[in-house]
């Protein structure tokens, strides 16, 4: 399901506040932070993206 348009426009990192990029994969719908010093990664559930540090994949 994709993202509403203009959505990802207005949602930035609840961390760092950077932009996020739409990286999602057909399995694994995600959202990922463009901070250089944060790069977490946030799922996206049923079309709405779960934007909570607690739930945030960390990067590698
Ligand atoms: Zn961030």
């Amino acid at each position: 399901m994709p993202l509403e348009a203009g959505l990802l426009e207005i949602l930035a990192c609840p961390a760092c506040h950077s932009p996020l990029d739409d990286r999602s994969a057909a399995e694994k719908p995600e959202l990922v932070c463009t901070g250089t010093d944060c790069g977490l990664a946030y799922p996206v559930r049923d079309g709405i993206p779960v934007l909570l540090v607690d739930e945030a994949r960390r990067p590698a």
